[in-house]
């Protein structure tokens, strides 16, 4: 059901984009006919032969030195044409020739130093040279134009500073722009607190977004004012890799069952070739400009291809997390198809399609980031569960089979922390002659009378008790009169075993050496060391005849041996 809602969204979404209404200007004129001539070839050689004089379709042919551009202003009453706009692409040179009203001819030459970009919108400027009535026909010749859309986007303004992209559209460009560092910053907030591979390559695309589009939509000339071909050059690589950071995206993004391995290491291998494709336009070697273009539309058409197919096959196989690439990349993967359509096609104007590529794109970023915010949130829920579970295992591990208390290991490991909260009595504590119990009543008593020990020992709440091995314990004790509590304890064990095991031959008695520790000062005091006081003055108990405790205060470094015993 679910399904379907999105799909219905993706349908409402896409008509939007496509129903938004194109970019305005007031353009006096468009182009009637076009015609490619070889180098030296001039007007006159093509006005000789009018049939190579194309001008029922808008499909230009760059592979020739010069394409030549005819505008015939019939309308008199339309505004004066004063400038020629086109798709700022690069070029070597564009000559205009106007011819006026009475018949008068002006010509002026420019070169890539000449043209003027656009602030509203990817359009460069030229001014028609001056003639003393209105413009009747203008032609113009580009010689060695890189790209298609220098022709296809070709129009006359009736301003001289030529007119972009409406205000509305600006302003929509410009809030793209801005939203894109929104999901920016987010992106390394997330990366921070979860290092994920997918997070570092969403924050290569929407960063590499930004830059294509301060540069694709011509806003880079509030900025700075790069030449046509340097701006060509970092639109197509940032194309490139917009789309190669796009499949690792992918790749890394969804859930690791979501693609086939073999899909996988398609996606891996292509990467690369995707952004070779960028850098290839970006290169714009001289030999190869009318195929320049080609290496980027190649590449990006190859992108969107695999993508689509990653998306398929991750929604056949069940991925949840699908839903949040189908539902951002859907709209860039059709703009991306129109746009790359409307520049092989003729009759579509791909500076339009930039409009609504930005928008697809602004949608891209919104759903996938709302995807890396579940996926952060599914990711921490995972470790959170996982760090649980590692607690209670070493909880598990922590801990003595028969008694629960703590083992020494977790003593060891745990003992400066407790320390530093106040710990500082130790008092080791070992049965007297339990091999006789063993003996005489079978080890499953010597394990009851091992519990009641614990039990007895663990009662202490200001205490930890730990069974460090056999049938000897330690007692680790904080607060006032921890020495006395535990030497309680140690004559409470009797009458305890007694009461809990009826049937003993003997009343079980325990030895203890005990440590207090009294400093204020040293907190780097080693278990090792006390444990060793402890443990001589267990040997000493039991060696003057067990069931009793030796005791020592340790002052600073100086042992200060009080032993008495109990
Ligand atoms: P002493 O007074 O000198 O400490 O003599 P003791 O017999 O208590 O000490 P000894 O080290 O000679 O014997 C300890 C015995 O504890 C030997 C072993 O069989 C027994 N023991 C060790 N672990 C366990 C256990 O988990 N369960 C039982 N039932 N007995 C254990
Ligand atoms: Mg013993
Ligand atoms: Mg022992």
């Amino acid at each position: 059901m679910w399904r379907r809602f999105v799909l219905f969204g993706l349908v409402a979404l896409l008509s939007g984009l496509f129903g938004m209404p194109a970019a305005a200007a007031p353009v006096v004129a468009s182009q009637t006919c076009h015609a490619s001539a070889a180098a030296g070839e001039r007007l006159a050689d093509l006005d000789r032969a009018p049939q190579r004089w194309i001008c029922s379709d808008a499909s230009y042919d760059i592979g020739p030195d010069s394409l030549f551009l005819r505008f015939r202003l019939d309308n008199r009453e339309a505004p004066r044409a004063q400038s020629f706009v086109t798709h700022a692409s690069p070029f070597a040179a564009i000559t205009i020739r106007v011819i006026d009203a009475r018949g008068a001819v002006s010509t002026a030459r420019y070169t890539k130093a000449d043209s003027r970009h656009l602030v509203a919108g990817p359009m460069m400027v030229l001014p028609l040279p001056r003639t003393s009535d209105a413009p009747r026909e203008v032609a113009v010749r580009i010689d060695k134009a890189w790209n298609k859309t220098i022709a296809s986007e070709a129009r006359l303004d009736s301003t001289l500073e030529g007119s972009g992209w409406d205000m509305g559209v600006v302003v929509t460009m410009a809030a793209i722009c801005g939203m894109l560092i929104v999901p920016l910053l987010l992106n390394f907030g997330f990366y921070i607190v979860l290092r994920r591979e997918f997070v570092l390559w969403h924050i290569a695309m929407v960063g590499l977004m930004l830059v294509q589009s301060v540069f694709g939509t011509g806003f880079i000339h509030i900025l700075a004012s790069p030449d046509a071909a340097t701006e060509i050059s970092i639109n197509s690589l940032c194309f490139g890799a917009v789309a190669a950071s796009g499949l690792m995206f992918v790749v890394t993004f969804l859930e690791p069952d979501a693609l086939s391995p073999a899909l996988r290491r398609l996606f891996l291998t292509c990467a690369p070739l995707v952004m070779a494709g960028g850098v290839f336009t970006s290169l714009q070697i001289d030999a190869l400009r009318p195929w320049s273009a080609l290496g980027i539309y190649c590449a990006v058409s190859f992108a969107i291809c695999l993508i689509f197919g990653a998306l398929v096959t991750a929604w056949r196989r069940g991925s949840k997390l699908v839903i949040f690439l189908m539902v951002g990349w859907a709209p860039t993967l059709l703009v991306g198809v129109y746009r790359i359509g409307s520049y092989v096609l003729p009759g579509t104007r791909p500076t339009e399609s930039v409009v609504i590529f930005q928008l697809a794109l602004a949608a891209e970023v919104l759903a996938n980031s709302l995807g890396i915010v579940i996926r952060f949130l599914e990711l921490r829920r995972e470790r959170d569960l996982a760090n649980a579970r590692a607690t209670e295992l070493e909880g598990v591990a922590g801990r003595d089979a028969l008694t629960g208390l703590w083992n020494r290991h977790s003593i060891e490991r745990r003992f400066n922390d407790l320390f530093r909260l106040g710990y500082r009595t130790m008092a080791v504590i070992d049965l007297d002659h339990f091999k006789r119990i063993n003996d005489r009543h079978g080890h499953a008593v010597g394990d009851a009378v091992l519990k009641v020990v614990a039990a007895t020992l663990a009662e202490d709440p200001e205490a930890c008790a730990i069974r460090m091995g056999g049938e000897e314990f330690l007692m680790l004790l904080r607060g006032p009169g921890s020495a006395e509590r535990a030497e309680r304890c140690r004559r409470a064990l009797s009458t305890r075993i007694a009461a809990a095991v009826p049937g003993l031959e003997h009343v079980v008695t325990a030895s203890m050496g005990l440590v207090e520790h009294d400093l204020s000062g040293n907190l780097d005091v080693e278990f090792a060391v006390l444990y060793s006081h402890c443990d001589r003055l267990l040997y000493e108990a039991k060696r003057l005849g067990r069931n009793r405790t030796m005791r020592e205060r340790l002052t600073g470094f100086t042992p200060d041996l009080q032993a008495r015993t109990a």
